[in-house]
């Protein structure tokens, strides 16, 4: 596709506040555009089509692939630091601008973490941080793989190590025969993480914040449901005891100074009767992290644009005593944005996608002085937008 780049009518920032360009148009670089002038910078979009979520809110676009090196030199020349909305991006490429002198927060090499899931896995294990038993491989015929799976006993998870999202790129086989099919076929395109598959207790995330400097901002740590692999409904305050709180914040801490990336990351823990175990990192403002919009002083957005433009770190805290988001999914009919507003108490963000079933649309968040309330009003919204998961 030839580059080109287009300028839409959203000047709301004078010339001379921080340009940031943003790698992608999804409803994260969206919600950016829409923080951008409580962040004091203007943005700028990598957009595959006019018709992305992020057109529309953001300052200018340019057209191109993320991973197209041409589109991104156009908007590096535009922007004065290149920050990403998904990790569906060529580190090469990515190495090769840094060389040229274009600043990327986070840098290539924190964005590994979240591009390359064996990495990930392998970094945060040598550096003794818990994560599952895994195990990488680049064939169903590896020779270490079949004392790996006598040692889990149980059908592993087998994830693509590259481009998986949403529960994409993870596959649960219920035999080992269906095991080794999905290894067979996975890594035709890239190596494998093989792991044990977990009795959860449930899922937390928490978000930290690193400045230019170094400096960390902590969210508070949020319980997250997941249906079909999707997070489903996110709920502040998480319910991990006091001791599992410290263990989160000691190990989220760890993780940030071992990934060094700046801005935001979103670290996904799974809760077992062995203790918390790092999930996954992403490297941007994330799905459980929705809910600081309305929830906290500065959000995720404002915070990750602060972040990238060398602005020092806002202040991080709650506005309200519970808070629950929940994500509208595509049902199998189109729903009702208006029916979803008429609900009292309620946040509705629309990501002004078409509809699809099982596509993130949105998102309704409600904040109250006890857990019920909101709980029954997120979804009470979600459900008249048009959302195919069960209620948690
Ligand atoms: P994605 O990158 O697509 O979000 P994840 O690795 O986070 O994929 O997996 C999606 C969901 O699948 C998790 O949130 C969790 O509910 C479930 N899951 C993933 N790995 C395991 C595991 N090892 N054991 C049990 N459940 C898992």
């Amino acid at each position: 596709m030839p580059t080109s780049v287009s300028f839409v009518s959203n000047e709301h920032q004078p010339n001379g506040s921080a340009h940031v360009g943003v790698v992608g148009a999804g409803q994260l670089a969206r919600m950016m555009g829409e923080a951008a002038h409580d962040a004091g910078v203007r943005v700028t979009v990598l957009a595959t089509t006019n018709e992305d979520s992020a057109v529309t809110t953001t300052d200018a676009v340019v057209l191109g692939e993320a991973t197209d090196p041409v589109a991104l030199r156009a908007l590096a020349d535009l922007v004065d630091v290149i920050t990403f909305d998904h990790e569906l991006v060529d580190l090469g490429v990515l190495e090769q601008l840094e060389a040229e002198g274009v600043v990327l927060r986070p840098s290539s090499a924190a964005l590994r973490f979240a591009v390359d899931k064996a990495y990930q896995r392998r970094t945060f294990f040598d550096a003794g941080v818990p994560v599952p038993r895994f195990l990488v491989v680049s064939a169903s015929t590896d020779e270490r793989l079949s004392p790996f799976l006598d040692e889990l006993g149980a059908a592993p998870v087998v994830k693509a190590s590259r481009g998986g999202y949403d529960g994409r790129g993870v596959a649960f086989p219920a035999t080992r025969d269906e095991a080794l099919a999905d290894i067979a076929l996975m890594t035709a395109s890239a190596p494998v993480v093989v792991e044990e598959r977990l009795e959860l207790v449930g899922e937390v995330a928490q978000l930290v914040v690193r400045a230019v400097d170094g400096t960390l901002a902590f969210y508070p740590v949020v319980t997250s449901v997941q249906r079909a692999g999707m997070c489903a409904e996110v709920r502040f305050p998480s319910d991990l005891d006091e001791a599992t709180l410290g263990e989160a914040h000691r190990l989220s801490e760890r993780v940030a100074e071992l990934v060094a990336g700046v801005g935001v990351l979103a670290i996904e823990y799974f809760v077992t009767d062995r203790g918390l175990l790092v999930n996954e990192v992403a490297l941007r403002p994330h799905n459980t992290g929705h809910w600081t919009i309305e929830g906290v002083s500065t959000s995720q957005f404002v915070q990750h644009l602060r972040a990238v433009s060398g602005q020092p770190l806002g202040e991080v805290a709650p506005l309200s005593p519970y808070a629950v988001m929940v994500n509208v999914v595509g049902a199998d009919e189109p729903g009702s944005l208006a029916a979803a507003t008429l609900i009292d108490g309620t946040f509705v963000h629309d990501y002004g996608k078409s509809w699809r079933p099982g596509r993130k649309l949105g998102h309704v968040t409600a904040l109250g002085e006890e857990p019920a309330g909101p709980h029954v009003r997120a979804w009470e919204g979600a459900r008249a937008y048009g959302t195919v998961t069960r209620e948690a």
